[in-house]
């Protein structure tokens, strides 16, 4: 392979959102040139990137057009084109995470069977057509309340997931192909960011807990390390590495699990790229996730994943009810907390929960970081 830290060296990347912004301000750093495809001219990585390509990811000819003169292809969101990856991968172009890899991750019923297939814990589930199907099966008695339905593609930010607890929630059934699963009595949401590089190497980084918002179902608070016991994180950190290795992954991937009632641990679901459970990781830990992933591709030793200080990252989150012209409000004070660190993402318009931007604060004591944070959520308003 070509030196990835060379002038004439071209890592694509399949998305310029805000992770793609991320990776590309990590890759600037080493003076490795990154070459964004994302459909919006506007997108967040447009002022980062090398170079921008405005198309869409989704597109056969797009993205082979877009693959054939780059040195290593990755992707910062998983609904990509994987036809036209693959036909690269064929001609030697070097993708990563692979398209074998992503074509299951892409489709939650793949990614389901994958975890049985493979003796890794996971909430039980079954596959559905329709959800006449699912009517059906509930009357048979094989489907039970409650359940969570997931349609197998396209979801994200809990949209395309259906909590149904009872008769009355089946007019929130989703139409489409999807996995039932049995819903898990959640005590604890956390999340295990884990690379593999293109020797074989593994780390993870230690696990994070999540909070969410209540009404938007998206992630509001993360806290690094997570509150749980040192077998619950070597749990997760074993079902992690079996993942990757599993897969033969390269590259960086986010596993979400869930630890019940009864301390039971599950996996959730995986991301094969950057996430926002590893954002605290630029501040809070030795490697942040993004450079770790261009380590874990461009084929360089992993990076040390320690916590150098505990921390709490906030998404910043277009204010409900607003939608229009960024402004944000509040931006003045929130700037003298110490130890918060903010990353505004780009985006002009803001709408009701969508992801502006994330603020980690870094501090000695996790539950003075919790404060700090709280301080953020009630004074930063994201509004138009
Ligand atoms: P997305 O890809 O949209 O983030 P997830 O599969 O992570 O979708 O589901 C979104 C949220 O729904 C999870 O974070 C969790 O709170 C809840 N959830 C998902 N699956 C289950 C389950 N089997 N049991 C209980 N809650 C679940």
């Amino acid at each position: 392979m070509k030196q990835a830290i060379s002038s004439d060296f071209k890592l694509g990347i399949l998305g310029g959102g805000q992770l793609g912004k991320m990776l590309t301000l990590a890759a600037s750093n080493w003076d490795v040139n990154t070459y964004v495809l994302d459909p919006n001219p506007d997108c967040p990585s447009k002022t980062t990137a090398t170079d921008l390509t405005v198309g869409s990811f989704n597109d056969y000819d797009a993205v082979y057009a877009f693959g054939k003169d780059k040195d290593v292809i990755t992707v910062e969101i998983e609904s990509v084109n994987i036809e036209a990856l693959r036909k690269l991968e064929e001609e030697g172009k070097q993708v990563f995470p692979d398209t074998k890899a992503l074509s299951i991750i892409q489709d939650k019923g793949l990614q389901k069977q994958f975890y049985s297939d493979n003796g890794i814990a996971t909430s039980d589930f079954e596959l559905f057509e329709t959800t006449a199907d699912i009517r059906t099966a509930i009357e048979n008695g094989t489907v039970t309340y409650p359940f969570v339905q997931k349609l197998r593609t396209g979801g994200y930010d809990g949209k395309g997931v259906a909590v149904i607890k009872s008769e009355t929630d089946l007019n929130l059934l989703l139409e489409g192909k999807s996995v039932v699963e049995q819903m898990v009595n959640i005590n604890k949401e956390i999340a295990v960011i884990v690379a593999r590089n293109t020797k074989g190497e593994v780390k993870c980084f230690p696990a994070v807990e999540m909070e969410f918002n209540p009404k938007a179902n998206l992630v509001e608070f993360l806290f690094s390390p997570a509150a749980i016991s040192e077998a619950h994180e070597n749990e997760a950190e074993q079902l992690s590495r079996s993942i990757v290795e599993h897969l033969d992954f390269v590259g960086l991937l986010a596993v979400e699990l869930f630890i019940d009632n009864d301390g039971k641990m599950f996996v959730n679901e995986v991301a094969p790229r950057p996430h926002n459970s590893g954002h605290q990781t630029i501040e809070g830990n030795v490697t942040s996730q993004y450079q770790q992933h261009l380590r874990s591709i461009l084929g360089f030793p992993l990076g040390s994943t320690a916590i150098t200080l505990p921390s709490v990252m906030i998404n910043i989150l277009g204010e409900e009810g607003y939608e229009g012209n960024v402004v944000y409000d509040g931006m003045e004070k929130c700037m003298t907390v110490e130890g918060a660190k903010f990353h505004i993402y780009g985006k002009k318009i803001t709408k009701s929960f969508r992801k502006m931007g994330h603020a980690t604060v870094i501090d000695k004591d996790l539950e003075s970081a919790k404060k700090k944070a709280n301080y953020i959520k009630e004074h930063l308003k994201v509004i138009a």
